[in-house]
């Protein structure tokens, strides 16, 4: 099985391999590479008490994945035989959560252990919708059918998920040709793609990011639905999606991610507003700019410094809200303040009804937007008040991100990184400096497209740019 891929299976090939249960395949100590020394000593006691208890259980997932691919996990989750109820009765500190899928949390302080019963088939049980409920386009909406290992292991998404490691004996269980994959680094979704797709969309942006940050290929069969079912993702609550977006860019991975989401059709679904502005070389103004925050972004993962989705936002919507706004006034021949004001609305509006990004993060991501248009005054007291805006710092830097792709803007992005850098004393130099410009700069702001006439309305503020 090993490398069968890599020359590229045909077609045929890939849709006539059901990778459905195969024999369980179990690994002893000496067979494999997890030692007990990696696995957090939370996760561990868990386990050990669950045995204990009689249970089987076992660690499962990205613990097991990551450990076997020599990185560091993520998180430890833990399958066990004993339901929601007989975990509850065990641990004090345990904590039952989700509706979708129940499961019990075991609380450590900050660590967190997952602990989930082995789901079963839900089309095996009756039809009861407190246990399992399907819509119309086949999507899970409930799976709380109990079953066996082996059960549990089909239920997963991908072959390299459903591998399970028992501190009991050490060893560890492969039952859908996991171990196989790992070592192809083949991501391959477990059963009919198709089928498992419209359980659960959600499991292509999955595939996605185990594809970027594990250096993984989707296999052709696995990769071949997704296009198509790729708009399935509107069916997806804006909640889970806000969950799954962070996953998807905050996570050290995020360029090769997007530029894997957009290849599959998945990341037109969830910023529609981006799809006319995206280009065959993903190169124009737009588009680089959001490559070089995301490549910003990895880094700070990386250099563990701290990322915020107000940020991250702000740069894959810029786009959005500047084309936006230069319709607007076009259209409707709105002062270029007011037209930018009413996109920045109209397009967090209509995205968070896609991706529920908390109002925590949109208030800074307006703010951010807001201040590219304060930044261009640097008259008077303009300045010094910019610089007291709690979201100052977060807007000098998109400014400076923007001059990286933008054209002018430069001398604006320049004068601020001195104005920034030098002595508040010596700031009236640099002041006096900008009045000479100023003229020509808010020409360069305002004409990003040459303006018409103003037909202000009666009593309306002049405009702030
Ligand atoms: P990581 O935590 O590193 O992002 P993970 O594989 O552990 O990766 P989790 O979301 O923590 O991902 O899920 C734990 C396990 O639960 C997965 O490995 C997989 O076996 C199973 N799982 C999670 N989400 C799904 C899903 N949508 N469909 C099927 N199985 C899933
Ligand atoms: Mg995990």
């Amino acid at each position: 099985m090993l490398g069968k891929d890599e020359g590229g299976e045909t077609q045929m090939e890939s849709e006539q391999r059901a990778p459905d249960i195969h024999q369980r395949r179990i690994l002893s100590r000496d067979e494999h590479p997890i030692s007990r020394k990696e696995i957090s000593e939370n996760a561990l006691k868990v386990l050990y008490r669950l045995n204990k208890a009689g249970y089987e259980a076992y660690l499962v997932g990205g613990g097991v994945r990551d450990l076997l691919l020599g990185k560091t996990p993520k998180d430890f989750d833990i399958a066990t035989e004993a339901t929601p109820e007989q975990i509850k009765a065990l641990f004090g500190n345990c904590r039952l959560i989700g509706r979708r899928f129940r499961l019990a949390h075991i609380v450590f302080g900050r660590d967190i252990i997952e602990v989930a019963t082995f789901r079963g088939h839900h089309h095996q049980v009756n039809n009861s919708r407190h246990v399992s409920a399907q819509s119309e386009e086949g999507m899970l909406l409930r799976d709380n059918v109990y079953g066996t290992i082996e059960e549990d292991a089909e239920r997963r998404d991908f072959t390299v998920n459903a591998l399970y490691y028992s501190a009991k004996d050490f060893t560890l269980h492969d039952f859908c040709g996991g171990l196989a994959d790992l070592e192809a680094r083949r991501l391959d979704l477990i059963g009919d793609p198709e089928t498992r797709y419209r359980e659960d969309p959600v499991r292509m942006l999955r595939a996605v990011r185990f594809a970027a940050k594990l250096d993984m290929t989707i296999s052709p069969r696995s990769a071949l639905p997704i296009h198509e079912l790729a708009p399935l993702l509107q069916d997806i609550p804006a909640a889970r999606l806000f969950e799954e977006t962070l996953k998807l860019f905050l996570a050290g991975d995020a360029l090769q991610t997007y530029r894997l989401l957009r290849e599959y059709n998945l990341f037109q679904q969830l910023f529609p507003q981006l799809t006319p502005l995206l280009t065959p070389n993903g190169d124009s103004v737009h588009e680089r700019l959001i490559e070089f925050a995301l490549i910003d972004t990895d880094n700070r993962v990386r250099e563990e410094k701290r990322v915020t989705p107000a940020f991250l936002y702000a740069t894959l919507l810029w786009g959005a809200v500047e084309s936006r706004a230069r319709i607007l006034e076009n259209e409707s021949g709105l002062p270029w303040h007011d037209a930018f004001m009413m996109a920045v609305n109209e397009v967090l509006d209509s995205q968070t009804r896609i991706i529920a990004i908390p109002r925590r993060f949109t208030t800074d991501v307006r703010d951010i937007w807001a201040l590219q248009l304060r930044l261009t005054r640097r008259q008077g007291r303009h300045p010094e008040r910019a610089m007291e805006h709690p979201k100052f710092r977060a807007a000098y830097d998109f400014l400076l991100l923007r001059n990286r792709v933008e054209r002018g803007i430069g001398e604006l992005a320049s004068w601020w990184e001195r104005y920034v850098e030098s002595a508040p004393e010596s700031r009236h130099q640099l002041q006096r400096e900008a009045s000479r410009d100023e003229p020509r700069e808010a020409r360069e702001n305002n004409n990003k497209k040459r303006r018409r006439p103003r037909r202000r309305k009666p009593g309306s503020a002049p405009s702030a740019s």
